[in-house]
């Protein structure tokens, strides 16, 4: 029997779970497809400079989360943003709203999760395609598995003879497009964020130069989970519309130097499960922002952790 467990998914859930395994004895090894860790925690780099096209900022609210994201200010990976963001409608700011703290990263919110996979085994542009009982993924046996990515991915990888774990994945998932811009200067009012609302075109928009602490003039705005739906297969038809409504909210007037549209079929989990992750009996497991949500970064943490600990607790699955 393999004493080795496997973590498909080197987002911020899959090295959550990683780490709790290594820390409690267990061998493990974490695969992804991309060429980076970090999934939706996403860096594009632009004239040398990160910006960041899936998640935004994340919050702080368990402490146990808390205290890791205390780690990250110490060692200067992540800093307190704001807790204020602009409330905007199409035609231009109508007010701010204050909530909790929101934090940022210089070097992307990327960077957060290569720091907590640093020392852990990761085995990356390795795309999973079927796991089955045993656990065996790929043909090759594990001690365990646990898959660490929204419950569409996860279901597609599962086997017909898997009926529980597929039950368990799944689910309802928005996507989101998210559309960069860069500026010649800063030409927009002083903001970190807007909320944008009574808009059926963006949702939100960050200040890219504000929340990484450079004041370069590049903003990235997130389109409404409707246009993103219908416009996934084709974002050109709907970029024009979505940098008109951007400088509509902000009263923008000069041209972007650039443009680009980064697309997220499955961006946040709509109905997330209330438990914080699935262990069957076949030593699969199921864990990410898709468990005990809202659908963020601190609830995929959070679960990855709770997963890994309880793998390691029960021990490699019995074939
Ligand atoms: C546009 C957008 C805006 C967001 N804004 C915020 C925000 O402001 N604040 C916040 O807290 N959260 C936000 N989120 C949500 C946040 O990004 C997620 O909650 C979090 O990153 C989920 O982490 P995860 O590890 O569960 O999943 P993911 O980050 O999706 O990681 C899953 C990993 O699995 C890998 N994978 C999938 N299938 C396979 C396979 N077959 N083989 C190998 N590897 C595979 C993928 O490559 C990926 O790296 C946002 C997300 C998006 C897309």
């Amino acid at each position: 029997m393999s004493e080795e467990f496997l973590v498909v998914g080197g987002g911020i859930s899959g090295v959550a779970c990683a780490r709790a395994l290594v820390d409690a004895g267990c061998e493990v090894v974490v695969r992804d497809r991309g060429h980076r860790l970090g999934g939706r925690m996403a860096v594009k780099t632009l004239d040398g400079r990160p910006v960041d096209v899936g998640a935004s900022y994340f919050t702080a609210s368990v402490p146990v989360f808390q205290r890791l994201v205390q780690r990250w200010v110490d060692i200067e990976l992540a800093h307190p943003w704001t807790d204020t963001f602009h409330v905007g409608e199409p035609g231009g700011l109508v007010g701010t709203r204050t909530g909790p703290m929101r934090y940022a990263t210089s070097l992307g919110l990327r960077s957060l999760v290569e720091d907590l996979a640093r020392g852990l085994p990761v085995d990356q542009h390795h795309d999973v395609e079927a796991v089955e009982p045993g656990p065996s993924v790929d043909g090759s046996p594990y001690a365990g598995v646990a898959l660490a990515m929204p419950g569409p991915q996860a279901l597609d990888l599962l086997a017909g003879s898997l009926p529980q774990e597929r039950n368990a994945s799944g689910g309802v998932w928005e996507p989101c497009m998210s559309l960069i811009a860069t500026y010649e200067s800063r030409v927009w009012p002083e903001i970190d964020g807007v909320f944008v609302n009574n808009s059926a075109v963006l949702t939100f928009i960050a200040d890219d130069g504000s929340r990484r602490g450079d004041r370069a003039p590049v903003l990235v705005a997130h389109a409404h989970p409707l246009l993103s739906a219908s416009h996934l297969d084709d974002p050109d038809a709907v970029t024009g519309t979505m940098l008109a409504e951007l400088e509509g909210v902000l009263g923008i007037t000069a041209p972007p130097i650039s443009v680009a549209v980064k697309r997220w079929s499955l961006a946040k989990s709509v109905s997330p499960h209330a438990d914080h992750y699935f262990l069957g009996q076949s030593g699969i497991g199921l864990c990410g922002d898709g468990w005990h949500g809202p659908s963020r970064i601190e609830s995929a943490y959070l679960s990855g952790r709770a997963l890994g600990r309880a793998m390691a607790s029960e021990g490699p699955a019995a074939a």
